[in-house]
């Protein structure tokens, strides 16, 4: 028998957290933070019992066997020492509502990602770029492979998100096969992995997608019968921004998400064609140059913030930008939005696209706006995000054709639904589901 526990995740977008248990080996996928609104950043944090405190205000999963000896003991849970069973984690990908939580394990505690994802962990960890520390015992898995730990295999299968290494999973346990999704989406550059991930995944006995994209407003998913016309694409974004730098004389930002890197390689090319330089901050540029170290780098002097560049990085001052505007596109973290105060008045634009602040529902968003209508830089959305609206939802649903289909990471998952499939189960937060000759049942 074979038992998925649904702990964390389910009503939410972020904290996904499933434990798959056989007589063997216990599999969990992913561990990021839950969206807790009782979290404010202005509240210090308790170095001494940071694990505690997030597992009490329910940011943290209170499972057994993954926490250390000491906030285990603190919080009444076994801790990983005390485990029978071979305990891991799958990781779907980079993005911290997925892997925010990681440094919170005990040190132990094997966890599995693309080769990829950990590539891109082991920067944002040197950057500083984490929640607190990295784990250390990382493993990382070539696309289309398979590990193994007890009776669980994790075959690790690329799907296309926003971010680089993004995965699914297909894990075999003796009594059926149970696919995770991760985040995905088709308009990205490589719609063809996600297709190809529901092909590969076909007849599932069990699939566990994300529903982010239901989470707002009323769909009907089964009547959705061709896909949705409003959808940017990368490639888009890309001829976008050609056009762009030929409209515009002045100085182009940029607010890209520092994770989605490829797209970021991919400006710089770009923009180099169109007879411009992309000048970074030092952290991303670092995550660029790791994956594609034949790039020109650029950063920016002003931006730096105290840290080292390699030799080979070209450092940009503001008199550069100033003197021949044209000539750059300035990538801009929002923490660094005063770097604009020494620019306005060279600046022809802002192109907002999934950084931060992500949109109007956070506070910052609203700040950002105005500080730019203040100084007069004329502000443009053009992010696309990272995932799948309804239509290619169903059809990743439709694709997989699985036996039982459990919808998650959405604030309304109950919308997620296909008449292609054998039942749907929507569990509620602690529930298990029963998984026996590729069967399944809600637990009692
Ligand atoms: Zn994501
Ligand atoms: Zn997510």
């Amino acid at each position: 028998m074979t038992r998925i526990t649904f702990y964390k995740g389910l009503k939410e977008i972020g904290g996904t957290f499933v434990a798959v248990e056989t007589e063997k080996a216990v599999c969990m996928f992913d561990f990021g933070f839950s969206v807790s609104g009782r979290c404010d950043d202005r509240v210090r944090l308790r170095q001494e019992s940071l694990v505690e405190d997030y597992v009490r205000i329910g940011m943290l999963p209170a499972a057994d066997g993954i926490y250390a000896e000491k906030p285990a003991k603190n919080l009444g849970l076994k801790s990983y020492g005390q485990n029978t069973k071979e305990h891991f984690f799958f990781i779907s990908h980079m993005h911290i509502d997925h892997m925010g939580g990681l440094g919170m394990l005990d040190d132990e505690v094997p966890v599995y990602m693309s080769e990829d994802s950990l590539r891109l962990y082991r920067r944002l960890c040197a950057m500083g770029d984490i929640q607190q520390r990295g784990h250390e015992r990382c493993i990382g898995i070539p696309y289309g492979q398979t590990f193994k730990r007890g009776d669980i295999a994790v075959e690790v299968l690329r799907i296309d998100h926003d971010v680089i290494g993004a995965s699914g999973a297909r894990i075999t346990t003796p009594d059926g096969t149970i696919v995770y999704t991760g985040d995905y989406r088709f308009h990205g550059f490589y719609p063809g992995a996600s297709k190809e991930f529901g092909e590969t995944c076909q007849g599932a006995d069990v699939l566990i997608t994300e529903g982010v994209s239901v989470s707002f407003g009323d769909v009907d998913m089964l009547s959705l019968t061709a896909p949705e016309e409003d959808i940017r694409t990368e490639e888009q974004l890309q001829q976008e921004m050609s056009q762009a730098c030929r409209e515009n004389d002045g100085l182009l930002i940029i607010n890209p998400y520092n994770r989605n890197v490829e797209r970021l390689h991919r400006l710089i090319g770009t923009f180099e064609a169109e007879g411009r330089a992309l000048v970074m901050d030092p952290v991303q540029a670092d995550y660029v140059a790791e994956f594609y170290p034949d790039d020109d780098i650029y950063v920016y002097e002003k931006t730096l913030n105290g840290r080292n560049v390699p030799e080979w990085f070209k450092v940009v001052t503001p008199e550069k930008l100033r003197e021949n505007p044209g000539n750059y596109v300035l990538q801009l973290d929002y923490q660094d939005l005063y770097a604009i105060l020494d620019l306005s008045d060279v600046i022809s634009r802002y192109y907002h696209m999934d950084g931060a602040p992500l949109g109007s529902y956070e506070e910052s968003y609203h700040k950002l706006t105005a500080f730019l209508e203040y100084l007069g830089v004329p502000y443009q959305y053009c992010g696309l995000g990272g995932h799948s609206r309804p239509y290619y939802l169903k059809l990743m649903v439709d694709t997989v054709k699985p036996g039982t289909l459990i919808p998650l990471h959405s604030f309304r998952p109950e919308q997620v639904n296909s008449d292609q499939i054998g039942q749907r189960i929507l569990p509620e937060e602690g529930q298990t589901v029963v998984l026996e000759r590729g069967e399944c049942r809600l637990e009692a």
